[in-house]
């Protein structure tokens, strides 16, 4: 019976007004007592602002990425120190990012590392391709990036997205048995990492094509603990849909 967590990754969508407009429209339309964790991830130029605008209000912050470094010659980084006293989450490992800016397994460690040092709570993601589902591979392909990428990290203060990336922005969502078999399994695997009680603590999230019409039917499966939303985010009347139906 935790409580449901709903996270907005908003991609590379939005200049600052239009991250200022969709984050005032879910705040307008957000029910105090709806009980659901409630995260928006807006690019990071918009990060500051919407800090500023969701103070005192139910909507937590989260960045898109994050560089593993502390500080120095990175030009275009952003490191976990700079994050920390902006917002309270940052997804690592997307498939986006691993597949267009070559993040590994070992890079994803790296990151987790580094967020959970600086108090920041990393949404993990993880999840296989078509091929790998295809060949029936989505199991080991999962395990992998489970096991290497937290390799080493001690807390289980995080989240794990299970992303197929077949369903990413396909409409396609994964049927809400597969998605829960699937993040059974990520849930035996935390137990073996951190521990029957603290993976049971862990929130674990599906994403892909997640919409007003599938979320209570995945929300209704014992391993789903939340989503993590992409196109259904950008609008603020689908995103409350999805909040209200989780809350
Ligand atoms: P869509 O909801 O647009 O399929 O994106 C999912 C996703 O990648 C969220 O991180």
């Amino acid at each position: 019976n935790k409580t449901p967590v709903i996270a907005g990754n908003w991609k590379m969508h939005t200049t600052l007004s239009e991250a200022v407009d969709l984050v005032t429209k879910i705040g307008q339309g957000t029910d105090k007592g709806w009980r659901v964790e409630t995260i928006v991830c807006p690019p990071f130029i918009s990060l500051a602002k919407l800090k500023e605008l969701t103070a005192g209000t139910p909507i937590e912050l989260g960045a898109q990425d994050v560089f593993y470094e502390e500080i120095g010659a990175y030009t275009g980084e952003i490191s976990p120190g700079m994050l920390s006293g902006l917002c309270r989450y940052v997804i690592v490992g997307h498939s986006e990012r691993r597949m267009y800016f070559c993040e590994t397994d070992e890079t994803v460690n790296r990151k987790l590392k580094a967020s959970i040092k600086h108090g920041l709570r990393p949404i993990m993601c993880v999840g296989e391709n078509l091929t790998e589902n295809e060949s029936s591979n989505a199991e080991s392909v999962i395990s992998r990036q489970i096991k290497e990428g937290l390799k080493g990290i001690e807390s289980a203060e995080l989240l794990i997205a299970y992303e197929p990336i077949w369903a990413i922005g396909t409409g396609k969502a994964a049927t809400a048995a597969y998605a829960n078999n699937i993040m059974g399994l990520i849930r035996n695997l935390l137990k073996g990492l951190f521990g029957s009680e603290a993976a049971l603590n862990i929130p674990l999230l599906y994403g892909g094509s997640v919409n007003a019409s599938n979320i209570t039917e995945l929300l209704s499966q014992p391993e789903v603990d939340g989503a993590l939303v992409g196109g259904a985010s950008l609008k603020a009347d689908q995103f409350l849909s999805i909040l209200k139906q989780a809350g």
